[in-house]
């Protein structure tokens, strides 16, 4: 072949390669655009895995009408102007690529309207060339919708990961990005459902207990040094908690996400002595050092770093963790009472609904697992199991659902009127059922729990201890870790996402009634079923409603309250007629 300069799209789709690898790389350089731009609110909209549809709106400082096409030429940024400038950067970007990069490789839609300016602008990029553009009105700030990434580069398409496996790196990272910029508010939707939703009170805390839940949140330490010019500050983990993983061990510099596993390894180390081999503690640092220390400019993506005095930042980071875990004592959880931070009431986090839905993404995306086989595995093993199996009798009308009522109720029609369903109590029915059918058959299915350890009292682990036949039989594995300390390995498939936790405190809880067993399998129903407040959406209302249509005795729930209340055509003619 005769040498030849490439195309400016040809050299795009090749640089392109390097700054967007992954749907969430997509995500993260829109995230700092819209940070830069000022943002204080920043909505990430996500479709299939994030190949399909990324939609990132911000209430940024907007694009000048006259900059828009600038701003998706190559090297074109409003962040830099001299190499000396790299060495003082105040921004995220600088390199002017991202979206001269995501442009080449999808099909772009930017609505943007610059704050002081009266009308916006939406233009249309595919694979890098411009089809249209138009003046349009627009709130000010920007929404970038960026569709079919890769439909040109059929070579990327194929690396990509499963769905799930890129909506979760696409919740790692915004997760992230929210930590980082407690004071921004961020919510991520996927496939039409709200995952993760940041407060934006500018409390670390808060972003914490909404991305990993308050179990994790309140074995929390808050870390605070600053030795030699770095500054190390940010919560991580009491020895109570750990993870088999590291994916939990956030990293920032200056305010940007960094991957680093030197740095890694130092949080690891200040944990020696407490934790053992394959144990990682929950941690998120924000590491402020001067910007001439630290050389962001290594790789395309900004994630991997250069120090200047890389022990130095070493020892400060092992420091400042020790310091953390070894003086203050209590985590921040139980300053201000239990189940909460920083006075502010946590909500519970939502476990995996286990309502009969294909492939409904977990409410609960805290559960971001590493990255491999299992945890593929994992992310479906929540799939529907025969509760209200299809021989099964009818014991309820064909229901058709209406809709939902204070995140509670479930309102259905049938043939004879109308059904008001209490969804909790609805589900502990149906997986009540479903439990005692599984144990009388001995079929009953299993599912590993979360990692993490529990420590409990000498009278909780006597107890424990003395009802481990019992908890054998109704599929409760349990492992003794430490004094006192126990995880629970395998459980009920229905507690599919649950950690050691939340199951032994419902054992516990119930152990002492006069029927421990039946007081067990209801407190475990009561567990895993939706929650009042817990927002359903009508796939999993009717696969709920087919369920309990099938479900024997399905009036009342195994605690003996009512499931629904039945309001009868007659009544209701009646009702209104008045007669
Ligand atoms: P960089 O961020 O490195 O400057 P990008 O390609 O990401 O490069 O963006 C190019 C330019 O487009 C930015 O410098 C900025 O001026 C403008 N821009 C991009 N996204 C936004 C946004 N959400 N709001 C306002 N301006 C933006
Ligand atoms: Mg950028």
């Amino acid at each position: 072949m005769a040498i030849q300069v490439l195309s400016d799209l040809v050299v795009a789709q090749i640089a392109a390669g390097e700054v967007v690898e992954r749907p969430a790389s997509v995500v993260k350089e829109l995230i700092e655009n819209a940070l830069d731009a000022g943002a204080t609110y920043i909505h990430v909209t996500t479709g299939g895995g994030g190949q399909k549809l990324l939609r990132i709106s911000d209430n940024g400082s907007g694009i000048r009408a006259s900059e828009v096409e600038l701003a998706f030429a190559r090297h074109a940024t409003s962040k830099l102007r001299t190499a000396e400038d790299l060495s003082h950067l105040h921004t995220l970007g600088f390199r002017g690529e991202a979206l001269c990069s995501i442009a080449a490789v999808s099909q772009v839609t930017c609505t943007t309207r610059f704050t002081d300016e009266v009308h916006g602008t939406k233009l249309i990029i595919e694979g890098g060339s411009v089809v249209s553009r138009q003046s349009v009105g627009a709130p000010a700030g920007t929404v970038l919708s960026v569709e079919n990434l890769f439909f040109n580069v059929p070579a990327r398409l194929k690396f990509l990961k499963k769905d799930a496996t890129e909506r979760r790196q696409i919740a790692q990272t915004v997760m992230q990005m929210a930590m980082a910029y407690p004071g921004v508010r961020f919510v991520l939707e996927q496939d039409g459902r709200e995952v993760f939703r940041s407060p934006g009170t500018g409390k670390l805390e808060d972003v914490l207990v909404a991305a990993y839940g308050v179990e994790d949140s309140r074995h929390m330490l808050p870390v605070e040094s600053e030795t030699g010019g770095v500054r190390v500050s940010g919560l991580t983990a009491s020895a109570e908690l750990w993870r088999s993983d590291r994916s939990r061990i956030n990293l920032f510099i200056n305010g940007r996400v960094i991957q680093d596993s030197n740095l890694t390894y130092a949080v690891t180390q200040a944990y020696q002595g407490l934790f053992q081999q394959g144990q990682y503690p929950v941690s998120v640092l924000m590491i402020e050092i001067a910007p001439e220390e630290v050389d962001v400019n290594v790789h395309p993506t900004k994630a991997e770093v250069r120090f200047r005095d890389p022990n130095k930042l070493f020892s400060a980071v092992q420091r400042a963790v020790r310091d953390a875990i070894t003086q203050t004592g209590l985590p921040i959880g139980y300053q201000s009472g239990p189940r909460t931070l920083g006075g502010l009431s946590a909500p519970r986090p939502q476990p995996m609904l286990n309502l009969g839905v294909e492939d409904s993404p977990a409410p609960n995306v805290a559960r971001i697992a590493p990255d491999g086989p299992q945890a593929e595995e994992d992310e479906y093993a929540h799939i529907p199991e025969g509760a209200g199996a299809p021989d099964n009798p009818r014991t309820l009308p064909v229901l058709r659902v209406v809709g939902q009522v204070g995140a509670r109720y479930i309102i259905a029609e049938g043939p004879a009127g109308v059904y008001l369903i209490d969804q909790h109590s609805a589900h502990s029915r149906v997986l009540y059922t479903q439990f005692r059918s599984q144990l009388a058959s001995g079929t009953l299915k299993q599912t590993d729990t979360l990692p993490g350890a529990v420590v409990l009292s000498g009278g909780q682990t006597r107890t424990l201890e003395q009802a481990s036949l019992l908890l054998t039989t109704l599929g409760i594995e349990i492992e003794a870790f430490g004094p006192n300390t126990f995880r629970v390995l395998r459980a009920p498939s229905m507690l599919d996402g649950f950690d050691s936790d939340s199951i032994l405190n419902a054992v516990l809880a119930d152990l002492s009634a006069d029927d421990p067993q039946e007081a067990v399998m209801r407190g475990l129903c009561r567990l895993a079923a939706v929650k009042a407040g817990q927002v359903l959406d009508n796939n999993q209302m009717q696969a709920l409603v087919r369920q309990l249509e099938r479900t024997p005795d399905p009036f009342t729930s195994p605690d003996g309250t009512p499931t629904l209340l039945h309001l009868s055509s007659d009544q209701l003619l009646r009702e209104f007629r008045g007669r």
